[in-house]
């Protein structure tokens, strides 16, 4: 296991990082929502790796249904038409918002947006400007992470895809424009309209319904409808990242199912295939398929449709309905979110929770006037925060979480129980006294 160790540590990168300080852990198996380092350590997910792993770890089902796949037909170039792609789309048109009916497949969340955005400029040329949040995330190539509005755009500049316009976000904890909700009336969105119209030649607006690894932040309830309205009436597409907030993780299928709101085009990946299989799905409305009847749909990889991530698709579908895994997490969430806020209660560092269905933020604050424990660029020039040292604590304690510069988020597999989100808010008291012992009264 040093081997393994070893020749992971020089021979392959550890991503988002400087390389100096990892320490990989050696990870040999995994089941339920536990996995086993090669000393049989046993950890606790308690945020489904990068929220993402929503079925656990070892659901024989869908393992099942990619093995059949494979025995059958490992690989067949896209321009045929495989069998199982026809059950894929056939389970997808079942829950995708149902004004969404045709669909591109690749293998990532970035993909999935790489490829909304390339064909939001098609379909609306000569408009091209895409209209993107602050507190964003959308993936790492360079199309995508310009998307991205966060600290982690800076690694590209300059040499982002022009055309790319901000707008701040319905962050509320810390209102970028310093208003209070609801006296606000929505300023955040209603300043898009204004931005759209100075901006002329905007083709798409791109957002996180819910954003996720910006720290879970949940909009008020008007504001995605208004969103929506404003892109509607000056005929822009609207793309819902549905990456992280897809696929049970709020309690509904989508995030904008919240709202009934129905986007141009959805993108989504992570719990598409519970990360069996990589898989990218980008959802588009009936229109923009039908443009495509005879313009040229010009995108496409070699490993787009693969027969073994699309197999995943409705094996997973299947299991989410089987174990009822909606209403699960309606339930677990209310659980979840109760003892989030009891340990509000008890720690002067926790500067608010929020969140929904099994998808919380736990915000960390080093003063009373909530000053972040650190930001972005903290965490990736290398100076871990706080939070960094707190979620390294936990992992030390048996428990994973995943974290920003100055939240953790919490979004266990969708299958966890009480018991054992008792075990993860048990640790997380224990670990978050060291946030408390930073507090400056
Ligand atoms: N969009 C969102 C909202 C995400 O959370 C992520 C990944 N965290 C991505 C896009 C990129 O997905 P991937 O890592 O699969 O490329």
């Amino acid at each position: 296991m040093d081997d393994d160790k070893k020749i992971i540590r020089e021979h392959t990168f550890k991503t988002w990082s400087k390389q100096s300080s990892w320490e990989p852990i050696i990870v040999t198996s995994s089941r339920g929502v536990y996995f086993y380092d090669s000393n049989g350590k046993k950890y606790l997910d308690f945020s489904s790796q990068f929220v993402n792993v929503n079925l656990g770890y070892g659901n024989e089902r869908v393992i099942n249904a990619i093995k059949e796949q494979l025995d059958t037909l490992q690989y067949i170039n896209p321009s045929f038409g495989a069998v199982v792609r026809a059950k894929a789309t056939k389970a997808l048109l079942e829950v995708m918002p149902k004004n969404l009916t045709k669909f591109f497949f690749s293998t990532s969340g970035t993909e999935a947006n790489e490829a909304a955005v390339k064909v939001s400029r098609l379909y609306k040329k000569p408009s091209y400007k895409i209209l993107a949040r602050y507190r964003s995330y959308h993936g790492s190539t360079e199309a995508s992470i310009s998307l991205t509005g966060d600290y982690r755009r800076w690694f590209v500049e300059p040499n982002t895809m022009p055309g790319v316009v901000r707008f701040p976000e319905p962050y509320c904890f810390r209102c970028p424009l310093k208003l209070k909700y609801p006296e606000c009336n929505l300023a955040c969105a209603n300043y898009v309209d204004y931005i759209i119209k100075q901006e002329k030649n905007v083709a798409a607006i791109i957002v996180e319904p819910i954003t996720g690894t910006n720290g879970v932040i949940v909009p008020p309830k008007e504001y995605m409808p208004l969103l929506w309205k404003i892109a509607k009436e000056n005929d822009v597409l609207f793309i819902a990242d549905e990456v992280m907030t897809g696929w049970g993780r709020v309690g509904e299928w989508f995030a904008v199912n919240l709202w009934n709101i129905q986007p141009d085009i959805l993108t989504t990946a992570k719990g598409a295939s519970a990360s069996y299989v990589p898989i990218g799905i980008t959802a588009f409305n009936k229109e923009i398929g039908e443009f495509f009847e005879d313009h040229i749909f010009a995108h496409g990889h070699t490993f787009e449709a693969h027969p073994v991530s699309l197999a995943a698709i409705p094996a997973v579908i299947e299991e989410y309905k089987r174990l009822n895994l909606l209403s699960h997490v309606k339930v677990m969430g209310e659980y979840l979110g109760k003892r989030l806020l009891e340990l509000k209660e008890r720690h002067k560092s926790i500067g608010d929770i929020r969140g929904i269905g099994l998808f919380w933020a736990v915000e960390l604050v080093k003063d009373k006037n909530n000053t972040p424990f650190g930001d972005y660029e903290d965490k990736y020039e290398g100076k871990p925060t706080v939070v960094d040292i707190i979620s390294k604590k936990a992992l030390e304690k048996g428990v994973y979480v995943y974290n920003g510069p100055s939240w953790l988020i919490i979004s266990p597999p969708l299958i966890i129980n009480k018991e054992e989100i008792d075990q993860g808010i048990e640790t997380l008291d224990e670990v978050i006294k060291e946030a408390d012992s930073a507090f400056k009264d």
